[in-house]
């Protein structure tokens, strides 16, 4: 029973996403890296830190207001 329960929280962290947040627009993109997770991994190990949870948000623009010169935020 626990290393099924291991394996379900080993695959449900693999899939915990990250954030690409618009300034224009304010859209959030997701998007998913498993090297994200090792980083955790690792950093949890160096540090003898047991971590639960991590938050990682890039903030920039879009392309839809270059492209189209316009967005949620940003009338012509
Ligand atoms: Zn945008």
């Amino acid at each position: 029973m626990a290393a099924t329960k291991a394996q379900f929280e080993k695959s449900y962290k693999y899939k915990q996403h990250d954030h690409l947040i618009c300034a224009d627009c304010s859209k959030v993109f997701e998007f998913c890296d498993p090297r994200i997770y090792e980083i955790q991994k690792l950093a949890g190990e160096l540090l003898n830190f047991n971590i639960t949870s991590h938050s990682l948000n890039f903030h920039g623009k879009c392309t839809k207001l270059a492209t189209e010169g316009t967005c949620e935020n940003h009338k012509p």
